[in-house]
C-alpha cells in the first residue's frame, strides 16, 4: 500500500526524475561542458549555466552526513511523528535529503553507508516511486 506523503515538486525536470524513479532508477543530470552534477533539477547547470544537461544514473550508495528527527507536527494526517530524515552525500556528489528505511536515526552515525530503494508512495498528483535509504 502507497504511503501518504507531503506534495511533490513537480515540472518538467522534475517530472523527468520522478519517472526514473518509477524504473527504479535514481538519475541526476550531469553536466556536458564541466562535469557537475547537479540537484535538485535544473534546466542549466547550476555551476557553469550550460544547458548540455544529460540524466546519468549513478549507484545509489552514498553515505549518510547529517540527519535530524522533526517531533513538530509539519503535514497534520500525512507524516507520523517522530520523523526521521537524513542527509546523504552519493558517491557521485549530491546532497539528497531521504528518509532511512529498515533502521532509525538512533542508529545512524557520521558517514554511516547506506545504498538507494525505492517505496511506493503517493500525493496529490497520484503514486510514485520514492528514493529512501537502506543500510548499505
Ligand atoms: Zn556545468
Amino acid at each position: 500500500m502507497a504511503e501518504r506523503r507531503p506534495n511533490r515538486v513537480l515540472g518538467p525536470e522534475h517530472e523527468q526524475f520522478w519517472s526514473y524513479c518509477a524504473e527504479g532508477e535514481l538519475r541526476f543530470q550531469r553536466c556536458g561542458t564541466c562535469q557537475h552534477v547537479s540537484w535538485p533539477p535544473v534546466k542549466a547547470c547550476e555551476r557553469c549555466g550550460s544547458t548540455a544537461l544529460r540524466w546519468e544514473r549513478v549507484s545509489g550508495k552514498g553515505r549518510i552526513i547529517s540527519w535530524c528527527t522533526f517531533f513538530q507536527q509539519y503535514y497534520p494526517g500525512v507524516l507520523p511523528t517522530p520523523w526521521d530524515t537524513i542527509l546523504v552525500e552519493l558517491d557521485e556528489g549530491p546532497l539528497f535529503v531521504s528518509n532511512p528505511h529498515g533502521f532509525t536515526n538512533e542508529e545512524v552515525f557520521p558517514n554511516f553507508p547506506v545504498t538507494v530503494s525505492f517505496i511506493e508512495c503517493e500525493d496529490d498528483a497520484g503514486q510514485f516511486s520514492l528514493p529512501v535509504f537502506e543500510r548499505a
